[in-house]
């Protein structure tokens, strides 16, 4: 262990931050794979869930389930007032400021189409300009292909230098007065690069452009206030901040939301509905919020938001650094390990090829030892063409991840690149 990193850890020791304490909060970390305890390894993907959280959805179900905003009764009342407390509780995590611009969605993924397909459609046509990332997920690039196709408009991609950081100065050359949205995430799920959205958004909007984060790898790690960012939409997972997984966020400025038609049509979303002077709809958030939605996994949410908040998002990002740090020293000495992913600003993602060894070799042995780590595109194909691999594996860091089990990690990926070679 490198002396920065025994340094940084013991200053963790002493600090509030105490990772065997926070362990306790998740029972996942008990089990065992194929007789191994478990080493986790694959929360950009998903993290795990606190009891916390976890018990949020027995008491929900024993106590208060009923569907919400409609009824009359105790147990109607009750459910709607923990669905919406867990409004203001993402208000005041992003710092928005009014809870009626937190929509609840399925996730990121369900965030950035709701905004494709309303502001987008309604905004976007040909001789329009959308840019993107090279480093985007297929979930912040599809969307604006498909509405593409249909609306003529075209899709430029802001290019990545060797270390997989964002090209600033071809961003400020593809900006121009065509450019109508900005959409880049806050931190790249397959590299881990952290982009500076802030600066992007300033620079969006003396175009006049807007701009949409993908905040689904930021939210877990770090602070997000979209008010400093100036982000006209901000869109993050439940799954991957210690929440449920079928539930999401968008982050709307309240003037676009409220100017944007509505998308899914059904209950909830409308004021008064007639056969002869037609329907007319509710105001933000519920117009974008039709059905009923996932209110167990939305009160959970903001269980998990209180945990990070608990624990302290600022801490665990600091954590995640002093274990990446350890990891990308320790693997750096594999014959034949090559890092994608090596920008001055990078969340706890550690993306890797080794030659001889095929990416999907290492991640089913690796298993086979307790080790959980991702192999695959991570959903970033184009950017993973861009460096010329099909896959990568990829391990990253959360909270409750330690020392220990990145030299876990390390010493079984050793053995197991030992077995394919
Ligand atoms: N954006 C990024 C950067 C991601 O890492 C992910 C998931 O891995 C998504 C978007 C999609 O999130 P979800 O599948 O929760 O909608």
């Amino acid at each position: 262990m490198s002396s920065t990193v025994l340094e940084k850890a013991n200053a963790f020791a002493q600090a509030p931050y105490d990772v065997l304490a926070l362990r306790q909060d998740f029972p996942i970390l008990d089990r065992k794979v194929h007789g191994k305890p478990l080493v986790y390894l694959d929360n950009a993907a998903t993290s795990q869930t606190p009891r916390q959280v976890i018990d949020v959805f027995s008491d929900y179900y024993s106590r208060c389930n009923a569907n919400i905003h409609r009824g009359l009764h105790t147990l109607a009342d009750e459910a709607t007032a923990a669905f919406e407390g867990t409004r203001h509780k993402v208000r005041a995590f992003l710092n928005a400021e009014d809870a009626r611009q937190i929509i609840f969605t399925r996730g990121t993924t369900e965030a950035i189409n709701l905004v494709a397909q309303t502001w987008g459609r309604t905004h976007l046509g040909a001789g329009d300009e959308v840019l993107i990332s090279l480093l985007e997920h297929h979930s912040n690039i599809v969307p604006w292909q498909l509405l593409a196709a249909e609306r003529g408009f075209t899709i430029k991609v802001i290019p990545v230098d060797d270390s997989g950081a964002l090209d600033m100065q071809a961003y400020r050359e593809l900006l121009n007065e065509r450019t109508r949205l900005v959409a880049v995430n806050h931190v790249s799920n397959a590299l881990g690069t952290i982009n500076p959205v802030k600066e992007m958004a300033a620079l969006a909007h003396q175009q006049g452009a807007l701009i949409l984060v993908d905040g689904a790898q930021a939210t877990p790690h770090q602070a997000v206030d979209v008010q400093a960012i100036d982000a006209d939409f901000y869109a993050f997972s439940g799954h991957k901040v210690y929440g449920p997984t079928g539930v999401g966020v968008l982050y709307g400025k309240k003037a676009l939301l409220e100017a944007m038609p509505p998308w899914q049509g059904g209950g909830e979303m409308i004021k008064t509905v007639s056969f002869d002077a037609g329907t007319t709809f509710a105001g933000i958030p519920h117009k974008f919020e039709a059905g009923t939605p996932a209110i167990a996994e939305v009160i959970a949410l903001g269980r998990a938001l209180e945990w990070l908040e608990e624990v302290g998002v600022g801490a665990i990002g600091q954590w995640e650094h002093v274990l990446l740090e350890h990891a990308t020293h320790a693997v750096s000495s594999i014959d034949g390990l090559r890092i994608l992913g090596t920008a001055p600003d990078k969340a706890g993602v550690l993306s890797f090829v080794v030659d001889g060894a095929h990416s999907q070799d290492i991640g089913l042995l690796i298993d086979q030892l307790g080790v959980a780590i991702r192999t695959g595109h991570h959903c970033a194909q184009p950017l993973l063409h861009h460096f010329g691999v099909d896959a990568t594996c990829r391990a990253s860091f959360a909270a409750y991840n330690t020392l220990d089990e990145v030299d876990t990690f390390v010493d079984a990926l050793n053995r197991v690149i030992g077995m394919v070679r």
